[in-house]
């Protein structure tokens, strides 16, 4: 153990001379559009089937956006107390609620695998009333269909029925106008758009399907904004969507086999942040306010350690209306110095394959601080820039305005919508495990 602690170096905090020569003050903007927001949240519980079979398992997701306004939101904030009807404010857009097989259970003649891949297609193809399904949110950004560019495809690398049936084919082409559901012209098995997410790569037949579960929350939550911003786009009038903020709980990026929405989703915000004006074509009309919140993991506690240093800038302007709060962009350098280990030096620059946005430290007037992530114009940078990040004195000064004192640093959109969501209470999930257990011993 000593030998190993020798060889091994924890992240240092940041000197005030460092955070000071980067530190930046966030003008409050002119007239602020932001009129609404949205915000995505959402849980997994994996619950026992049967008692006698404490190995088969299956996993509840509960899921959706939460539409609220700023309006209601500095109503509910000079409010001593959150009262019930107040939840009402919040309006839910959707409800997804998905129980996925995950482990020594399957479907009927199927296996492990070949269930889950079947579950997911069903519930992305599953029509939803008054709305297209989430297929469509997922065909609309991996295809690009925004621009109308074509040509736009993915390539499966393998046949994903190759771990059931041994099928060699390779280099599998999806366009835009393959169906969701097409077949395999080497095995006949099944080809789903959900393959493209490679969760089925993780299921061990035995082992199970709990390594999934994180990474497609985080995909199903991703989707859900997508669906909404899409929605937006598509109506008469895309300018609309200047009047939403989007928060997603955690940062924008994805990890693990679902990576590869990062690169339509970088796409669709720089689509969307260099959108011209139809008054005026030479003017750039950023229609996209979008940004991830993280309550916890490295970034917070380096938060934590900067704070005084944040402070003391921010004392400057604490009593200027022109000003909204101190942000620190934070550089792939600055974050393998000081936040995460890594090499400063290094090729691969953080977040590089995972992130869909530039990550920050936020300290807004008020005194709270936020660990933010917002997307950059023309896509992944290094060393982001305040005027790199799209709309951000517009999205900070949105962002200031959700601190609600009942909940330290905790957002109230996203502390309510937890409540509102959660599968992980006790009256909910029994419910769950009663409904998965007396489905299955019928
Ligand atoms: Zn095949």
């Amino acid at each position: 153990m000593k030998d190993l602690l020798a060889q091994c170096s924890v992240p240092r905090p940041a000197d005030t001379q460092t955070v000071r020569e980067l530190l930046v003050q966030v003008p409050a903007p002119t007239v602020q559009a932001i009129k609404h927001v949205i915000a995505v949240d959402g849980s997994f519980r994996e619950a026992v089937v049967r008692d006698d079979f404490p190995s088969a398992t299956i996993t509840f997701f509960a899921f959706g956006p939460l539409i609220f306004s700023l309006k209601d939101l500095r109503q509910l904030d000079r409010e001593t107390f959150i009262a019930p009807e107040d939840l009402a404010k919040l309006k839910k857009i959707q409800r997804f609620q998905l129980a996925l097989p995950t482990r020594n259970i399957s479907r009927a003649g199927l296996g492990l695998q070949e269930s889950l891949r079947l579950t997911l297609h069903e519930f992305l193809a599953r029509d939803i009333e008054g709305a297209k399904s989430l297929y469509d949110a997922l065909h609309w950004l991996l295809f690009r269909r925004w621009t109308n560019t074509p040509g736009v495809s993915r390539t499966l690398r393998h046949c994903p029925n190759r771990d059931i049936n041994g099928c060699e084919r390779k280099e599998i082409v999806l366009t835009a106008e393959t169906p969701y559901r097409s077949e395999c012209g080497n095995c006949g098995g099944p080809i789903y758009l959900v393959d493209v997410l490679r969760l089925h790569e993780l299921v061990d037949e035995e082992q199970g399907a709990s390594p999934v579960t994180p990474y497609l929350l985080s995909a199903l939550e991703t989707l859900a904004l997508v669906q909404v911003i899409q929605t937006l786009w598509e109506l008469a009038k895309p300018t609309l969507l200047r009047e939403f903020l989007f928060i997603k709980d955690g940062p924008l990026a994805l990890f693990g086999q679902v990576f590869t929405l990062t690169d339509p989703l970088r796409d669709l915000a720089n689509f969307l942040g260099s959108y011209r004006d139809p008054a005026d074509q030479s003017k750039v009309l950023p229609l996209l306010n979008i940004v991830g919140l993280e309550k916890s993991g490295s970034f917070v506690e380096h938060a934590m350690h900067i704070e005084k240093s944040l402070d003391r800038e921010l004392s400057e302007i604490r009593t200027k209306d022109s000003f909204t709060g101190v942000v620190l962009p934070l550089s792939s350098k600055y974050i393998y110095k000081y936040v995460v280990p890594g090499d400063p030096g290094g090729t691969i620059t953080y977040g590089e394959n995972t992130y869909w946005g530039g990550k920050m430290i936020f300290k807004a007037k008020d005194g709270s601080t936020y660990v933010a992530t917002v997307p950059t114009f023309g896509g992944h940078k290094s060393a982001p820039k305040f005027e790199d990040y799209i709309n951000l004195a517009d999205v900070l000064a949105g962002v200031s305005e959700l601190r609600c004192s009942m909940y330290d640093n905790a957002l109230i959109p996203v502390a309510l919508a937890n409540r509102l969501v959660s599968l992980s209470e006790v009256p909910s999930s029994r419910i769950l495990e009663n409904f998965a257990r007396g489905a299955i011993l019928k």
